[in-house]
């Protein structure tokens, strides 16, 4: 009989995990959303589509560059060219240069996710509880709402680390490197306005303020230039300090904020929101590796274990595949 294997999470990491052990088990993946994408989604409001997470990622090995290559050939991975600028508050802006080639999904961010889980066996809608249980026949998963999900003989968690010493409770160590991982938050600005981008610039990296990035995602290829859609980060550090503080509060401190460093007029925006990002990128790099305790049949991997760089989340999660294969 094959290996069952639960995966929980379908983003980078779990979809990878997924393709990379399909044929050597029988594997579910079990997300909490809707649909697929985690950190790399796209919110729509229409008309207006936001990558308010991952905004776009480098290709740096060989590897990595072999796996998009099918992508970038159907078109679904592209470049993103175009102006970058820094901009600082009473300072003049300045070019920014991007010395490699700066790549997006299309037409959306969740495009290459979309497309990694074609014939992958996967429940949305579906939040994994705390792992209480261990039977002579395997992991029993249960559902938020008490559904039984089935019995595995492993599982792999690719929620956030804390997240992931939560489901995996008493069956792992408490000093594991789960638990001494860190991650930090970020807000997402969306602003959109129902006319064409007018400016050269599509992105900007913003200093000393509580804004760290600004993308005009309508820029990006294959997304509606008849529409803006801009979205903002915050700093990591100013959202950390701000994680618990009311969102409508949050918005109107990183409007203003947007507003002066940018130049940009938002009293006529057709759409404002803002989203929280509790977990958005790990704190400090830790290169520890993935998670495997093999002999209870416990994983995890994620950009907890690496940096928060989506070629090296996908490194990381075709190295379980392989560990958990071997
Ligand atoms: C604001 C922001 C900007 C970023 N910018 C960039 C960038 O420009 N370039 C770059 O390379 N990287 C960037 N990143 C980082 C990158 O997005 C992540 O490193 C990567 O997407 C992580 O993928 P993952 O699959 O490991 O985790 P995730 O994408 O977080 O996927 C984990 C999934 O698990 C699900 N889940 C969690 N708990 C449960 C449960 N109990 N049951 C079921 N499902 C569960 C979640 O819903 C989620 O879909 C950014 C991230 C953020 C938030």
């Amino acid at each position: 009989m094959k290996k069952r294997i639960a995966i929980i999470g379908a983003g980078i990491s779990g979809l990878t995990l997924a393709y990379n052990l399909k044929d050597f088990a029988d594997v579910v993946i079990f997300e909490k959303a809707r649909g697929v994408g985690g950190r790399m989604s796209t919110r729509y409001a229409d008309p207006f589509y936001f990558d308010h997470g991952a905004q776009c990622f480098t290709a740096r090995t060989e590897p990595f560059r072999l796996f998009l290559k099918p992508f970038i050939e159907d078109g679904t991975i592209v470049e993103w060219r175009g102006e970058v600028i820094n901009f600082e508050i009473a300072k003049k802006a300045t070019k920014r240069l991007w010395l490699e080639p700066h790549l997006v999904a299309s037409p959306k961010m969740n495009s290459l996710c979309k497309k990694m889980a074609y014939g992958l066996k996967i429940n949305f809608s579906t939040e994994v509880t705390p792992l209480l249980t261990k039977g002579s026949d395997g992991w029993h998963l249960f559902s938020k709402e008490g559904i039984f999900l089935g019995v595995f003989d492993c599982v792999i968690s690719t929620a956030p680390p804390a997240q992931t010493a939560i489901l995996f409770g008493k069956h792992i160590s408490n000093t594991s490197t789960l638990h001494n991982s860190k991650m930090q938050g970020c807000y997402s600005l969306m602003v959109g306005l129902n006319k064409t981008w007018d400016k050269e610039w599509i992105a900007a990296k913003v200093r000393n303020n509580p804004i760290k990035w600004i993308s005009i995602n309508s820029t990006k290829p294959g997304r509606d230039e008849n529409v803006t859609a801009i979205v903002a980060h915050s700093r990591n550090a100013w959202a950390e300090l701000h994680i618990d503080t009311d969102i409508e509060q949050v918005q109107k401190l990183l409007l203003t904020e947007f507003e002066s460093v940018s130049g940009i007029d938002c009293s006529k925006a057709d759409y404002i929101s803002t989203h929280r990002w509790r977990y958005a990128i790990v704190d400090q790099t830790q290169k520890s590796g993935p998670f495997l305790d093999a002999a209870q049949g416990l994983a995890s991997t994620g950009d907890w274990c690496v940096t928060s760089r989506i070629e090296e989340v996908w490194i990381n999660a075709v190295d379980l595949a392989n560990q958990i294969k071997t």
